[in-house]
């Protein structure tokens, strides 16, 4: 007779991709911080981008801060899984960190825009996508202000592109809506581990 622990399953199994999307301003950094620290086997992959560092974001930490030419070349090296050109910067998952950690039998959280996510969808089947939303736009709006990383004109271009972002949501596999942060991050905390006691 097979003997099927949990620990045993755990122990065979390879990682999944968990897609994390939400308008800029959601949350999104906080609660994959939460999911990190609060589900044992996950981690949260970091991009490569060329933007330059918010107050407070730190080098390998919040992303990896690259120069345009340099990306351009992980591009050319085929080191990157997917990337997309957001508010004028290039955004990228490294491919070698990520199927690292899914061999290890890590789960892996991206955290990317929408079109990144139709994109893992097409190449990775299998990976979930999970959609976090705002409460309302006018909150968005808020809390952007609140922020105050950006100015009215980024503001702007961030509420534009969080509207075109919201017609993806029918795509996506689950929706959260963050009307509270921690609840937020206990929802995803579920959705993440109902995942993981699939048979398939
Ligand atoms: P922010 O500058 O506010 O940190 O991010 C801007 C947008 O870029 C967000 O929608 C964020 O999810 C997305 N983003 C961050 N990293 C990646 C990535 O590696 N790939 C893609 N496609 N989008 C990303």
């Amino acid at each position: 007779m097979v003997t099927y622990t949990e620990k045993r399953r755990m122990a065979t199994r390879k990682g999944r991709l968990f897609i994390i999307s939400a308008p800029s301003g959601c949350g999104k950094t906080t609660l994959c911080e939460l999911l990190v620290k609060g589900i044992p086997r996950i981690a949260r992959s970091v991009s490569l981008t060329t933007r330059a560092p918010r107050r407070g974001e730190e080098h390998d930490r919040d992303y990896i801060f690259v120069s345009r030419a340099r990306f351009r070349q992980e591009i050319r090296d085929n080191n990157i899984l997917e990337w997309a050109i957001n508010f004028g910067h290039y955004y990228g998952t490294p491919k070698r960190r990520v199927s690292k950690l899914l061999k290890q039998g890590m789960d892996v959280i991206l955290a990317i825009d929408v079109k990144g996510a139709m994109k893992v969808r097409r190449h990775c089947p299998g990976s979930v996508l999970i959609f976090v939303a705002p409460p309302s736009i006018k909150e968005l709006r808020k809390r952007l202000k609140k922020r105050r990383t950006d100015d009215k004109r980024e503001i702007s271009k961030r509420i534009n592109t969080a509207q075109r972002e919201l017609e993806y949501l029918p795509k996506y596999d689950y929706v959260v809506i963050n009307d509270n942060i921690r609840r937020a991050a206990e929802r995803l905390k579920s959705i993440i581990l109902t995942e993981r006691c699939k048979t398939q």
